[in-house]
């Protein structure tokens, strides 16, 4: 069998991975445009932070790592065309030679890009986003620069970096459209609680602004036009609009409504040759009426393996998402699966949400933190849909139980009632989860 895998970063490293280890005599060929492979995106927060000491230690998987492997890897090839009916992927290299090579089956791992679809953009050292190694090294080398940044989105990627540019003693501008930050991943309260930290550190949050062009950009210090304001600054980063990179196959492949690949639970595109994984397709929401573009590692890799298993024959299903996330900016640990109160209602479905802070340790102990909870439950039959953490303690691994939950359809009660463990040393007899939920029941109950 010869698979043929387009795109060598977190989907089609796992995709190859996998095939392999289920069956040696696989022929595996990953071909990608770049000239590296396996850059994490957020390598320029893990450097600022100086968690690492240089960016292009910021990978997991090497070159000759895949080769020992067996597995085959052209680089610095663009695939450029397809050709389903001769199962032949035509592809060029950087000298520009052209080739054509045959498949068994294809893997389409071509991920997604950022586009500013309705902005002109001035050039990559004014205005540029990042995501691969070549534009996070030229984004580092501009932060790095300049003195007075915008940051466009307030999602995970520009809060993040505005918390890791907050003690450079630059002027640091975010700027949302929304009105609030993270917003399809956090409910009012736990994003006011960050926000209001933003503010602190002397950034500028500017929220319900929509940016709206550029202008004087050839000038050291331009101008960003955003609905209300004018903003001077000398470089800005957008960090918002990832598409799905459909170039290959959107003229014989079925898309998503949204423009991404349809695929079925195994991974299969509308051609059974053809399977697509990461941030090409879209992934079942749990509690959603639809499916979504959740541009996520975990989606990536998760999809990558069920693709993998089911090109080699072992029928395995892509489960539901809950969009499970987590992240450490301004001194605090964020944690969010599910639907929010406000997602729930553009869902159709009729919710209900609390907000609590619980102790984590018992009075008694000489350390003592608190951690924010939001729970969203369906409020006919109870079931838990949404749930957020914020701690300046590490709860991060308290989500994936918070995720599990949804994903069985466990109710309020359930969660008071389940076996859940008590340590004097370390928690309340009822951990902050089981908490929770008891507080909502006496909500809903207490007379
Ligand atoms: C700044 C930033 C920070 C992020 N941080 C996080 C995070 O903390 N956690 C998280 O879960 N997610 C994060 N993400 C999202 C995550 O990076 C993506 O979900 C992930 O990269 C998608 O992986 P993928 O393999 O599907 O595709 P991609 O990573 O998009 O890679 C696709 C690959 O295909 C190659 N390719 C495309 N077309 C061709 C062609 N025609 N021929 C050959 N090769 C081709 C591309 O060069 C590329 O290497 C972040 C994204 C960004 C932009």
């Amino acid at each position: 069998m010869k698979v043929v895998i387009i795109g060598a970063s977190h989907g089609g490293l796992q995709a190859a991975l996998t095939l392999k280890r289920l069956d040696s005599s696989t022929e595996v060929l990953l071909i990608e445009k770049r000239t590296e492979i396996s850059f994490i995106s957020s390598g320029i927060i893990l450097k600022m932070n100086d968690m690492v000491d240089e960016l292009d230690q910021v990978r997991y998987l090497t070159l000759e790592e895949l080769e020992e492997k067996g597995i085959d890897v052209l680089l610095n090839t663009a695939v450029t065309a397809l050709d389903p009916e001769r199962k032949a992927v035509i592809f060029e290299s950087q000298d520009g030679q052209k080739s054509e090579l045959s498949y068994d089956k294809l893997i389409l791992a071509t991920g997604s890009n950022q586009f500013s679809t309705n902005l002109t953009l001035p050039s990559e050292d004014k205005v540029t986003m990042y995501k691969s190694y070549p534009s996070s090294v030229n984004a580092l080398a501009n932060l790095e620069k300049a003195q007075s940044i915008s940051i466009v989105g307030g999602g995970y990627i520009g809060v993040e970096l505005c918390d890791a540019l907050k003690d450079q003693g630059k002027e640091i501008h975010l700027i949302e459209s929304a009105d609030s930050i993270l917003f399809r991943y956090l409910g009012k309260e736990i994003a006011s609680i960050i926000e209001k930290k933003i503010i602190d550190s002397g950034i500028n949050l500017h929220l319900n602004e929509s940016v709206l062009g550029f202008s004087d950009t050839d000038k050291e210090l331009f101008v960003t036009h955003t609905t209300n304001k004018e903003i001077r600054n000398n470089y800005v980063i957008v960090a918002v609009n990832a598409r799905p990179d459909t170039t290959l196959v959107k003229e014989f492949l079925d898309l998503n409504t949204n423009g991404t690949v349809r695929v079925n639970e195994q991974m299969q595109t509308s051609d059974p040759d053809i399977y697509a994984i990461g941030d090409v397709t879209s992934y079942p929401v749990r509690n959603s009426y639809r499916k979504s573009f959740i541009p996520l590692v975990n989606n990536v890799v998760r999809s990558a393996i069920v693709a993998a298993m089911n090109v080699l024959g072992q029928t395995i299903n892509y489960n539901m998402t809950q969009r499970t996330t987590a992240t450490k900016i301004f001194g605090c640990y964020i944690a969010t699966t599910g639907l929010t109160a406000d997602e729930a209602i553009f869902e159709g479905i009729e919710a209900e949400s609390i907000f609590v802070t619980l102790p984590c340790q018992m009075p008694y102990l000489k350390v003592q933190e608190e951690v924010h909870v939001n729970l969203v439950i369906e409020k006919s039959t109870h079931k838990l849909i949404g749930g957020q953490l914020m701690s300046e303690k590490d709860i991060t691994q308290s989500i994936n139980t918070l995720s599990l939950a949804i994903d069985k359809e466990t109710t309020l009660e359930e969660l008071v009632t389940m076996d859940f463990y008590f340590n004097p040393a370390i928690n309340q007899p009822l951990g902050f989860i089981s908490q929770a939920a008891y507080e909502f029941l006496i909500k809903k109950y207490g007379v």
